[in-house]
């Protein structure tokens, strides 16, 4: 599953940088999917969908940082557990009950952001 920040979130930005997909952003600014990745241009998600990956897209959090569940790998394919609650002072960083995903699913994310 992918990781959320609960609304606990202190706005401390620690977490942020620790991302090896780009998967987290500060409230209010937008995110892309070529944000950190390998992606640009049109592309095919894998699940089908078909985006533009520079296109800026709508904040998911106004007011506190946030994880883009379509980004989020849980750090598999980088590091043993999720650096954005290994590092978050107040433990905010929290499994998401409402994307949970096979290993198999985001070992695949993370080839599919990271691989030519
Ligand atoms: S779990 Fe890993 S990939 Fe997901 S947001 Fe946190 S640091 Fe990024
Ligand atoms: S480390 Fe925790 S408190 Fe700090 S910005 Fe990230 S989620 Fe918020």
């Amino acid at each position: 599953m992918a990781i959320i920040i609960t609304d606990e979130c202190i706005n401390c930005g620690a977490c942020e940088p620790e991302c090896p997909n780009t998967a987290i952003y500060e409230g209010a600014d937008d995110w892309r999917y070529k944000d950190g990745t390998k992606l640009k241009g049109k592309v095919i998600l894998p699940d089908g969908t078909e985006v533009d990956s520079d296109e800026a897209q709508t904040p998911i959090s106004d007011e506190v940082y946030y994880i883009v569940p379509g980004k989020c790998t849980e750090c598999k394919g980088f590091h043993d557990e999720p650096q954005c609650a290994a590092v978050c002072p107040v433990d905010c960083c929290v499994p998401d009950d409402s994307h949970v995903e096979s290993e198999e699913t985001l070992l695949n994310r993370q080839a599919f952001l990271h691989n030519e």
